[in-house]
């Protein structure tokens, strides 16, 4: 990819900065009527802008100072489902007001027993006229305690293999039978959450796309998901401080004398810099709306850089980075440090991230034990699936 950025003098930039001096503040709503949340998007979502447009977009909001409204999850993994394959009402109902940040996201995927091997899944959602019944657990839901809404897999045919009979719903998670129980983890705050389905009523008219059928969609929201968990340059899946503002900080500091800590944080910046221009590439092929292996491999590479730097951040601070004052989290870096043992684990773990690279990118041979119904962990313990 070309990564070159569109000059000062090119027309759609010139257009795109008149926009923002002439939005000094721009709501949500407005910056959603002009494109500018999901410029890659079709119209009257985005622009279907091309990867050049994106950038500039990208980059005038930015020196404007405009934040995207947040919903990660929402517009992040759930939004490009629904534009893809949801129907008119769906996508008339759900879409805007997830663009504006007005209603939170989740996604119920994960359960007890189907974390990598999702499709494991015991959730089950049994047609009932109008409505399905869903009864079941998921957990490590981000977001569930603020959520409005989550999109659900769940089992509706238990008489054919793993992958066929799950379907894909959108919930509403104020109904009836929905019990979020928020899940704390080391930083002391509660990002995720344990939800449990009691006879829940789901209407029927929320199913996305055909009964059954859900599993390509879900392995469709995963590769989304890995995009955009890629897709910032902050070390926490795309949030938070990188490997340049180590440098800076040391660099601001009067330097390090230390020779051995100098070749560390000098390893730590070749990386980020590496992970910047594979960043650039995964850009183009998420505008393209081709989510796929490339994005798995950034995160292969770019969660243990994350574990890695927040690692050299508090060895260097030395004593002091044993401290917390009254138990409070002082800096980006400490809550990233906390954090990072996640980086690893969410959004697909390292290994499975690797069986992906291998299979997809590489063209090595699939696991014949996947290909033969048998989950892995199945494997190591030599029984088989059930059906
Ligand atoms: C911070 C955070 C936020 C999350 N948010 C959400 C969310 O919003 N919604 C949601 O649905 N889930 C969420 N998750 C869950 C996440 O998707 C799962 O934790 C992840 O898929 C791993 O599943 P598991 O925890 O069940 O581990 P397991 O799948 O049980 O894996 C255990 C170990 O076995 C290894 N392993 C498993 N299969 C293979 C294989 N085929 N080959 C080699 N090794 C293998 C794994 O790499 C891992 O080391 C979140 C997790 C974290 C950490």
């Amino acid at each position: 990819m070309d990564v070159d950025l569109p000059p000062e003098d090119d027309p759609r930039r010139v257009e795109t900065r008149r926009w923002f001096d002439e939005h000094r503040a721009p709501s949500a709503r407005e910056l959603v009527d002009a494109g500018f949340v999901v410029p890659h998007w079709p119209r009257p979502y985005g622009l279907d802008a091309d990867p050049a447009l994106q950038l500039i977009i990208e980059g005038e909001m930015r020196r404007a100072g405009v934040s995207k409204p947040m919903n990660p999850i929402g517009i992040g993994h759930c939004g490009p489902i629904i534009v893809a394959l949801g129907n008119d009402e769906q996508k008339q109902r759900y879409l805007l007001p997830m663009l504006a940040g007005e209603e939170l996201w989740c996604q119920l995927f994960s359960e007890p027993g189907a974390g990598s091997d999702l499709a494991n899944l015991g959730t089950r959602a049994e047609r009932d006229g109008d409505v399905y019944r869903v009864n079941g657990q998921k957990i490590w839901t981000s977001l569930a305690d603020h959520a409005e809404f989550g999109i659900l897999i769940a089992r509706t045919r238990n008489d054919v293999s793993k992958h066929r009979g799950i379907s894909y719903f959108i919930i509403a998670m104020d109904l009836p039978g929905v019990e979020v129980r928020p899940i704390r983890n080391m930083t002391g705050e509660s990002g995720f959450n344990e939800v449990f389905f009691d006879d829940v009523r789901v209407p029927a008219e929320n199913l996305i796309g055909e009964e059954n059928l859900g599993w390509g969609m879900a392995k469709s929201t995963l590769a989304n998901e890995r995009v955009s968990l890629s897709t910032g340059g902050g070390l926490q899946w795309g949030y938070g401080p990188s490997a340049r503002d180590l440098v800076t900080h040391f660099r601001d500091n009067g330097g390090l004398d230390d020779r051995v800590v100098r070749q560390e944080v000098v390893r730590a910046y070749i990386e980020g810099e590496i992970l910047r221009y594979h960043r650039m590439r995964m850009i183009s092929a998420a505008v393209n709306k081709k989510p796929g292996p490339d994005a798995s491999l950034r995160k292969a590479l770019a969660d243990p850089h994350g574990k890695k730097v927040f690692t050299l951040a508090k060895n260097l601070m030395g004593a002091g980075g044993m401290l917390t004052i009254n138990g409070a989290l002082d800096s980006a870096w400490d809550r990233g440090f906390l954090f990072s043992p996640a980086l690893t684990v969410g959004g697909g773990t390292s290994e499975v991230l690797r069986n992906i690279i291998a299979e997809r990118l590489l063209g090595l041979p699939h696991d014949l034990d996947v290909e033969q119904g048998k989950t892995w962990s199945e494997t190591r313990r030599g029984t088989s699936a059930p059906a």
